[in-house]
């Protein structure tokens, strides 16, 4: 590193020592970072050539009000993410409010009473137990006479195929498979993981639905679940396909008949994709989607960055330093509640966006511990942003993602070291031999 930015760096709080560790892990990852770049550069032209493909042009971006017929921008924008995918229609709408939006419309258009839902990967992500039933909530997939059922990964984070087997029965409609680990520490599944768990379901019935949750998951490889067999990928567009760019929405791309019944949903019976108008937001779809491989190598090279960082010393990392990566994120178990704190201030003090704001464990809504987050992002909780979130209990883990550029990453993670040398984390020995 040149003595100039070494300089701003100390301005900016970072101490020389804690920067030539930096530099020194930093040293050993420039075969990993060439292949995150050639994944990068294969999605880039994958997203072009879908750009190219629908002829989209200058008036794709202006938008439409009312009612939204004939929305030449919207409809594109579909065709796109429907050829990136590879999948026959996809539904790409300002009006899919967040992921879980878009996952219990997925799974609420599709189903009907009486079927039943499975998850083969274990528990879903938190939001997704009320939309389920599983804690009880209006409306609930419960409420309307969809059942569920749900078989845990083995030890080992594999699949239990034998209780698989015996869950798959005749009022199986759909199947859930959650890509991301999420706010748990089992291994994200990789895309050929989720290929051979849908032919080993659709083996044993070929008319079952299979679904991916696909948040964190897109463009972190060259192939995406619907590849290798999934109806539908679902997923947020204020996590990679926005490109950090895109201030609201979801998508779900699949099957012509899933999109339909999805659409029949989202709108209205009749309706459909006919209707809802695109406002303002079209351009920063198409230029975050554009963005969005880039986007995400960024964000993978920070996760890849902080695991070597923290590996060294001395915690436990989830994937650890050398996995291969299927998703974003990145969990440090800290062990230690002291850590977790500063390692989140750490974050948030490397905001642009409140960046003076100090990050507090809060007892939030729906969580059974004391939670800690740091953001501060552009558009107001988006995680394809520098950010972190921890539950406060045992195994003290954080789980940290995002960054809208490597650089930015890179400075945030230096600044969590920082952090929890300044708040001479007890128990963590191992750091003052390191700086
Ligand atoms: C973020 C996420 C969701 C829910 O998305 P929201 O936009 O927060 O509602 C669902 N599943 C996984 C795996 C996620 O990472």
């Amino acid at each position: 590193m040149d003595t100039e930015t070494k300089r701003l760096y100390k301005e900016m709080g970072i101490s020389d020592d804690v920067c030539a560790f930096g530099e020194a892990v930093l040293e050993r990852l420039a075969e990993r970072f060439r292949q995150i770049d050639e994944t990068a550069e294969y999605n880039q032209l994958k997203v072009l050539k879908a750009m190219q493909e629908a002829k989209v042009s200058e008036a794709c971006l202006l938008g439409t009000t009312g009612y939204g017929y004939g929305d030449i921008g919207r409809d594109t924008l579909e065709a796109v993410y429907a050829n990136i995918f590879h999948t026959e229609d996809a539904l790409v709408r300002p009006q899919i409010t967040c992921g879980t939006h878009a996952l219990a419309l997925a799974l609420m258009s599709n189903l009907r009473p009486g079927d039943e839902l499975l998850s083969p990967v274990g528990k879903p992500y938190d939001t997704l137990e009320e939309v389920i039933g599983i804690r009880e909530s209006k409306g609930s997939l419960k409420e309307y006479g969809i059942s569920y059922r749900q078989v845990d990964l083995l030890e080992d984070g594999s699949f239990d195929y034998e209780k698989i087997q015996k869950a798959v029965n005749e009022k199986t409609k759909l199947v859930t498979i959650q890509r991301s680990k999420g706010y748990q520490t089992r291994p994200t599944l990789s895309v050929e993981k989720i290929g051979e768990l849908i032919a080993f379901i659709k083996n044993i019935k070929p008319d079952v639905l299979c679904m991916v949750d696909n948040c964190y998951g897109e463009f972190v490889e060259r192939i995406e679940p619907t590849d290798v067999g999934a109806d539908m990928a679902v997923g947020s567009l204020i996590k990679n396909p926005g490109g950090g760019l895109a201030p609201i929405g979801g998508y779900i791309a699949g099957k012509k008949e899933c999109v339909e019944n999805a659409a029949y949903r989202l709108t209205s019976p009749g309706l459909g994709k006919e209707v809802g108008a695109s406002l303002g937001v079209l351009g920063a779809f198409y230029q975050g989607l554009f963005l969005a491989p880039t986007v995400t190598a960024g964000a993978l090279k920070g996760a890849v960055f902080a695991a070597n960082i923290y590996e060294q010393l001395g915690y436990r990392v989830v994937p650890d330093s050398t996995q291969s990566r299927h998703d974003i994120i990145q969990a440090v178990e800290f062990q230690n509640k002291e850590a977790v704190i500063a390692f989140c201030k750490g974050i948030q003090s490397a905001a642009p966006v409140d960046g003076f704001v100090v990050p507090e464990p809060w007892a939030m809504p729906g969580y059974d511990s004391e939670v800690i987050m740091a953001a501060g992002a552009f558009v107001s909780g988006s995680s394809i942003e520098l950010s972190a979130d921890a539950p406060i209990k045992p195994p003290y883990a954080v789980y940290f993602q995002g960054g809208l550029t490597w650089q930015h990453a890179k400075f945030g993670i230096l600044k969590t070291v920082q952090s929890l040398k300044e708040n001479k984390i007890p128990g963590c020995c191992i750091l003052s031999d390191k700086l």
